[in-house]
C-alpha cells in the first residue's frame, strides 16, 4: 500500500495553489463529477470501515460497533441523503419579481466558493473532519482537510486513504498540529469550516479575517438538561446515561448537567445509578463498549472534578488506563470547578433548582448552549423552554440524537458557535446564494 506522506508546512502554499487550480479549472462543478466524488466517498467509508474501525479503538477505545454507529454509518447517512438530495438541492429556486420590473425572471443560484478549509477535532475524529467534507464536496469546492493531531492513528488512516479514493489536487489532506495548522491558516480560503473549542475558535476567525474569509465555527460548552417532577424519571435516565456517557462523555452534545426541579432530584439519582448499571454493567472498565479518555492531559483534567460533589455512582479512575468510570455527582454547587467548563467526559453533576423559572435563570445566566435538553410531560414547560431560551439545538425527551436528523441544521449560538450544517444546511454553508435576474431586452 503506498502512503502519500503528508505536506510539510513549508509545502502548504503550493498545495493549496494546485486545489485552487482544480477549482479554477472548473472540473469539480458538473453535478456528475460531485455525485462522482461522493460515491467514492461512499466506497471509502465502506471498504476501509475495519481500518477505520482499528484506529478508532487505538485513538479513544471505541468499540467497533459505536465506532461504526457514531462515526462510518452516522457519514454514511449524511453522505446518502445529499446524493438522495443533491440534484433538488441545487436547482436553481425562482424569486417573485415585483411588478415595476416585469416582464423578467429571478432566481437563485447556489455557486460553488472555490478551496474550503476544514479542521477538525478528536472526539469523533472521522464523522467531524468527513461530513463536513461531504456538504464541502456536494457544493462544489475543492477541499483541505485537517484532521486532530489527538486522534493520530484516524489522522493517519484518512492521509493514506483518501488519496487513494479522491483526487489529491481536489481533496487534500494534511496532518499535524498548531505549526502546520498556524500555516495553513495564513492561506487563503473561500470557507473555512472549525470544529474544536472556542479559544481555537477565536485564533481560526481572526486568520480567516485578513483574507475576508467566512467561518463556520463548531464549537461546544455546556449543554445542560432539565428534568421536571412528573416527568417519567426512570426512561428520563435512561436516556440521559446514553447521551452523556457515548464515547466516554467526549461528545460536543453531550448532556452536560443536569436541573433537577424539586423532587426531582432525589429520585433521579437512583435511576440514574440503575440506568448506568444497566448500561455498563457493575464493572464498566471490562465493559467493551466503554471507552476510554484521549490524552493524560484530559484524564488528569477530569480526574480532578471527580469530588465535586457527591458521589451517587462511579468515581473509580485509573491512569495508566485512561478511565474514568460513568460518574454521578449530587450536591453539587453551581460555583464548584465541574459547573465552570464543558466537562467533555463521563461526569454528570446534578445541581438542584426549585422551580422552571430558576432553571430557565440559570440556564440565560450562562452561554448559550450548543443544545438544551429537557424532560417534562408538560406542554407549557416546552413551549417556555422553546420562548424563553436560546441554545443551537433544543430536543425534549432525547439527548443527542438530533445530530443524526440529516434535515435539522446542526450548530451553535453565541458562544457554541457560528454556522450550521448537515444535509441542504451543509450546502448554504459552503455555497453563495446567488441572485440572477433576467429581463428580455425587448
Ligand atoms: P482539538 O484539540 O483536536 O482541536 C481542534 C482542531 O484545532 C485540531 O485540528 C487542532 O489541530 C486545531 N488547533 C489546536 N490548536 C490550534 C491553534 N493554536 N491554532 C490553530 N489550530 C489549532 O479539539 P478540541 O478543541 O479539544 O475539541 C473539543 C471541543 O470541541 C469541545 O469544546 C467540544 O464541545 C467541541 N466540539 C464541538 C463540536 C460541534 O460539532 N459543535 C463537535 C465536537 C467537538
Amino acid at each position: 500500500m503506498t502512503h502519500t506522506p503528508a505536506p510539510a508546512a513549508a509545502d502548504i502554499p503550493t498545495l493549496v495553489a494546485r486545489l485552487r487550480a482544480t477549482f479554477d479549472s472548473g472540473r469539480t462543478k458538473p453535478l456528475a463529477r460531485r455525485l462522482e466524488r461522493l460515491a467514492a466517498l461512499h466506497s471509502l467509508l465502506t471498504e476501509q470501515a475495519e481500518a477505520f474501525q482499528q484506529a478508532l479503538a487505538a485513538d479513544l477505545g471505541k468499540s467497533a460497533a459505536e465506532a461504526y454507529r457514531t462515526e462510518i454509518g452516522f457519514t454514511l447517512n449524511e453522505l446518502d441523503h445529499t446524493v438522495a438530495h443533491l440534484e433538488e438541492w441545487l436547482r436553481p429556486k425562482p424569486a417573485d419579481v415585483p411588478g415595476i420590473f416585469r416582464p423578467a425572471e429571478a432566481r437563485v443560484v447556489r455557486d460553488p466558493l472555490g478551496v474550503v478549509l476544514v479542521i477538525a477535532p478528536w472526539n469523533y475524529p472521522l464523522q467531524l473532519a468527513l461530513a463536513p467534507l461531504v456538504g464541502a464536496l456536494a457544493a462544489g469546492n475543492t477541499v483541505v482537510v485537517k484532521p486532530s493531531e489527538l486522534a493520530p492513528a484516524t489522522s493517519a488512516t484518512m492521509a493514506r486513504l483518501l488519496p487513494r479514493y479522491l483526487d489529491p489536487d481536489t481533496v487534500a489532506v494534511v496532518e499535524g498540529a498548531v505549526p502546520e495548522t498556524t500555516a495553513l491558516l495564513e492561506q487563503r480560503f473561500d470557507h473555512i469550516f472549525y470544529t474544536g473549542n472556542g479559544t481555537v475558535g477565536r485564533i481560526v476567525m481572526a486568520a480567516a479575517a485578513r483574507h475576508l474569509t467566512p467561518v463556520t465555527l463548531e464549537l461546544g460548552g455546556k449543554s445542560p438538561v432539565v428534568v421536571e417532577p412528573g416527568a417519567d424519571l426512570a426512561v428520563t435516565a435512561r436516556r440521559i446515561a446514553r447521551g452523556k456517557f457515548l464515547n466516554a462523555g467526549q461528545t460536543c452534545v453531550a448532556p452536560d448537567y443536569v436541573l433537577a426541579i424539586g423532587e426531582s432530584a432525589a429520585a433521579l439519582e437512583k435511576q440514574l445509578a440503575d440506568a448506568v448499571r444497566e448500561l455498563h454493567g457493575d464493572d464498566p472498565a471490562a465493559d467493551p463498549e466503554y471507552g476510554r479518555i484521549v490524552n493524560d492531559r484530559h484524564f488528569d483534567r477530569l480526574a480532578a472534578l471527580l469530588g465535586d460533589g457527591r458521589v451517587v455512582t462511579g468515581g473509580g479512575h485509573d491512569r495508566g488506563e485512561r478511565y474514568i468510570a460513568p460518574t454521578v455527582l449530587a450536591d453539587v454547587s453551581p460555583d464548584a470547578p465541574v459547573m465552570r467548563a464543558e466537562i467533555f467526559g463521563p461526569i454528570l453533576p446534578i445541581v438542584a433548582v426549585p422551580d422552571l423559572d430558576a432553571a430557565i435563570a440559570f440556564i440565560n445566566e450562562r452561554d448559550k448552549p450548543l443544545a438544551l435538553y429537557a424532560f417534562t410531560e408538560s406542554e407549557r414547560t416546552k413551549r417556555r423552554l422553546t420562548e424563553e431560551t436560546s441554545s443551537g439545538a433544543l430536543s425534549f425527551g432525547l439527548p443527542v440524537s438530533h445530530l443524526a436528523m440529516p434535515d435539522l441544521p446542526f450548530g451553535g449560538v453565541g458562544e457554541s458557535g457560528m454556522g450550521r450544517y448537515h444535509g441542504e444546511y451543509s450546502i448554504e454553508t459552503f455555497s453563495h446564494a446567488k441572485a440572477v435576474v433576467d429581463k428580455p431586452l425587448a
